[in-house]
């Protein structure tokens, strides 16, 4: 199947045969000598496009036409669009015959190994692709770029340390503050350092994190598990309900975890006077708090089986469905059921989305691996049940 690749490259051997015939006749004119015959390389070229090797063509038109002043764009438009359609050993073969060419000035030299980079990277070849930006951050016209393509390698291969490096010399360089992304590469840090159990450490990169604006409350979550994990229940339960008063959204995350630690210490009236006051101050975070336990499959705490049972009968999807005003009369048994199913659909549905791109995925991703962004997915407040019915129906 002929590709746009092909055609260009069609269109060029077309272009260099057209030039050549010119140059003959123009000759012809000047020197009165017989046109030159249509050069028997251009043919072969084509040939090889006419029978789809796309690779000999290439490698015909890199040994015909050499790089210079006058064809070096072509190469660079031949290479990228090789690079765009996925073709990718194309791409790097003619980039790396530019910089095979001798007498490349500084400037050219550089965007051929930066589009070589870019070459590696879509490759999957890190490592090279690595060792490119890394020369280029280090003083050329793509320092900038290099340095956000260098972040993004590192984040790939979980590399934090040098993610913070890279991080700190684009802020300087590109002029624009980064700190809530470093913060996140301090944070995972921490998070290596206690899931190794050396807490001390972990301790420190959280610090480090929270010096960073705008500031993630990821580091507290962090050092609340810390708190659990070293039987600090007071420091937990107090940096559990900062987390959840400043980013109402984190309750998510959190409630299981205070849950936890009540129920660790038989201590679920209390739990249930805390949330009590809670929503009665911030009455919008029922829905979270329902949906947030049937997630979870939390029960048996009267606040939180209120907010459950009310979230029920105000679902509207869910009414076409069932009765539920006669469920609301004290079925208790149905509303259980109905309960348990909710569960089992919401544990097979997205629950989180990235408010950038839209990606979803079931726990809380705090890059979004789709469009790389820190900090920008949210819970679902409710089942999906569109996702769910398109389930069913596909
Ligand atoms: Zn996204």
């Amino acid at each position: 199947m002929p590709t746009e690749s092909t055609f260009l490259l069609a269109g060029l051997f077309l272009l260099l045969a057209a030039a050549g015939w010119a140059l003959g006749r123009f000759g012809e004119r000047e020197d009165e000598e017989p046109p030159a015959p249509l050069n028997i390389d251009y043919l072969k070229g084509l040939n090889f496009l006419l029978n789809e090797q796309t690779d000999q063509a290439l490698e015909h038109f890199l040994k015909m036409v050499r790089v210079d002043d006058k064809t070096i764009e072509t190469h660079f438009a031949l290479g990228s669009l090789f690079r765009r359609r996925g073709e990718v050993d194309r791409a790097i073969r003619i980039h790396q015959n530019i910089i095979a060419r001798p007498d490349l000035a500084a400037e050219q030299r550089d965007q051929a190994l930066f589009s070589l980079a870019k070459d590696y990277l879509k490759a999957g070849l890190l490592d090279r692709a690595e060792k490119l930006f890394v020369r280029l951050s280090q003083g050329s016209r793509y320092q900038v770029e290099a340095l956000d393509n260098l972040c993004g390698i590192y984040e790939q291969e979980k590399e934090w340390q040098k993610a913070i490096e890279s991080g700190q010399q684009l802020e300087v360089l590109g002029g624009r503050s980064l700190g809530l992304q470093i913060a996140h590469y301090y944070c995972e840090l921490a998070e290596a350092s206690a899931a190794a159990k050396d807490y001390g450490a972990a301790r420190q990169y959280v610090k480090n994190a929270q010096t960073g604006r705008p500031r993630t409350l990821r580091g507290a979550l962090t050092r609340a598990h810390i708190a659990q994990e070293t039987h600090d229940r007071k420091t937990a339960l107090r940096l559990y309900h900062r987390i959840i008063d400043e980013h109402n959204y984190l309750i998510s995350e959190a409630l299981p975890e205070i849950v936890a630690i009540y129920a660790n210490e038989n201590q679920l009236g209390d739990l249930d006077k805390a949330l009590k006051s809670m929503l009665k101050k911030n009455p919008e975070m029922n829905t979270l708090v329902a949906y947030t336990a049937i997630v979870n499959d939390i029960g048996g705490i009267p606040i939180i089986d209120e907010c459950v049972e009310k979230y029920m009968l105000d679902e509207p999807t869910l009414g076409e469905f069932v009765d539920m005003q006669s469920l609301a009369d004290g079925d208790v048994s149905a509303l259980a059921k109905i309960r348990k199913a909710l569960s089992n659909l919401a544990s097979t549905t997205p629950r989180y989305q990235c408010q950038e791109c839209g990606f979803s995925s079931q726990r809380l991703l705090w890059q979004c691996p789709s469009c790389r962004s820190w900090e920008t997915q949210r819970p679902a407040s409710r089942v999906q049940f569109d996702t769910v019915l398109q389930h069913s129906i596909t």
